[in-house]
């Protein structure tokens, strides 16, 4: 196969990350017979330096013409201080809106060889952590409209949370299309028992469901379901939530696996185009160093194998190298562990490509 992918390199460790990743990916096409063929898009801080905006409307064609788009990460405290239309978040917004991405993926996996850094009890992390939190992206109260006026002689403020029944139908669709790869096991989280947006949503995935008979579904509460990640996870497959809710759920996900440098996102819309990227900023830190953890960013790349371009081989291919070079005692500074090898970005990215 033939594919097209926009590559968005970013700030600080952005480039670094999306280069091994890159790496990884033309060890795949060497394995399996494909021709990858990259198109820079630059976005960022870097794109404000060489074209006065955070995303030129030459990287958002790019994006719009290609088969799927890489991201590293953007940002840095050096273009903290844009006036308001200039700012990072103006270009992330934009491209996610033009791609029309209305669902965020965000996988919680613990890997055994880092049960160590999950910070929950030794005998729940013994049962493992695998499942995925599929996010409503562009609905719900962060889309709503917001207002603060005075009432009564004080400031009042208020969010409106609205979801329409397409908007709920479409993301429910991708979570059980999710686990039908998976587990087959849909956890549906709202408060229906308080709000008329979640007693919507709480009918309108139930109806979504009928046309996924092999598939289980269950509904929880958002309060019950933040205590059930930390009180046993394993019981989760794919859960599926609206923007706030997933918002707070898929970061306390993302905290029981351990590192925040090795865990991918994907964002989907229509069709088979979407935005893959890690969890992780452009960490300035310790940007130009070789000491970034590429781990995020490549999974990220398994991700868009998979989902995208239906590769699902190829995807786990890759998986499998990033388990096996870390069975293998490879650690980058963030994962390191006594005993364990230390190792760079390159030399990470190595590590994994060889093992594809
Ligand atoms: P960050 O995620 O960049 O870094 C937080 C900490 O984690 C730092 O100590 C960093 O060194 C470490 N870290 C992050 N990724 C790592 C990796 N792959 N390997 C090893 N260590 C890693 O968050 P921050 O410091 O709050 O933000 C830095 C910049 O990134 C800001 O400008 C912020 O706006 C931007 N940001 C961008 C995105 C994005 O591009 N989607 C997301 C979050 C933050």
């Amino acid at each position: 196969m033939n594919k097209t992918i926009a590559i968005i390199k970013g700030d600080g460790i952005g480039p670094e990350i999306v280069n091994e990743a890159m790496g990884v990916l033309d060890a795949v096409a060497a394995r399996f017979g494909h021709t990858f063929t990259y198109v820079d898009a630059p976005m960022g801080g870097n794109a404000i330096d060489a074209f006065g905006v955070p995303l030129p409307d030459s990287s958002l064609e790019t994006c719009l013409n290609a088969d799927s788009v890489l991201l590293g990460a953007v940002g840095g405290p050096k273009w903290d201080d844009q006036p308001s239309a200039n700012r990072l978040e103006r270009g992330l917004l934009k491209l996610r809106g033009a791609m029309g991405l209305y669902t965020n993926v965000r996988p919680a996996r613990m890997f055994s060889e880092l049960s160590d850094a999950c910070p929950l009890r030794a005998d729940i992390a013994a049962r493992g952590i695998d499942f995925v939190v599929v996010r409503e992206l562009i609905g719900g109260v962060y889309f709503g409209e917001h207002r603060t006026g005075e009432s009564g002689g004080e400031q009042k403020a208020t969010d409106i949370m609205s979801y329409t029944e397409h908007e709920i139908r479409r993301v429910a669709h991708v979570a059980f299309q999710m686990a039908q790869k998976r587990r087959k096991r849909v956890t549906s989280i709202d408060k229906a028992n308080v709000l008329d947006t979640s007693r919507l949503w709480r009918k309108t995935v139930t109806e979504v469901a009928k046309e996924y008979p092999d598939v289980e579904l269950l509904h929880m509460y958002v309060d019950n379901a933040a205590m059930q990640i930390v009180r046993d996870p394993s019981q989760f497959d794919v859960i599926v939530t609206e923007n706030l809710f997933g918002d707070i759920l898929s970061d306390e996900a993302s905290q029981i696996t351990g590192s925040i440098g090795m865990i991918p996102s994907s964002s989907m819309g229509e069709g088979t185009r979407g935005l893959y990227e890690p969890i992780h900023g452009s960490a300035p830190d310790i940007a130009g160093q070789d000491k970034a953890n590429p781990i995020g960013t490549i999974l990220a790349a398994a991700m868009m194998l998979r989902y995208s371009f239906d590769m699902a081989a190829e995807a786990d291919a890759i998986e499998a190298a990033v388990d096996e070079t870390l069975k293998a005692g490879i650690r980058c500074g963030d994962i390191m562990r006594q005993g364990c090898t230390l190792v760079g970005c390159r030399e990470m990215g190595a590590q994994i490509r060889c093992r594809i």
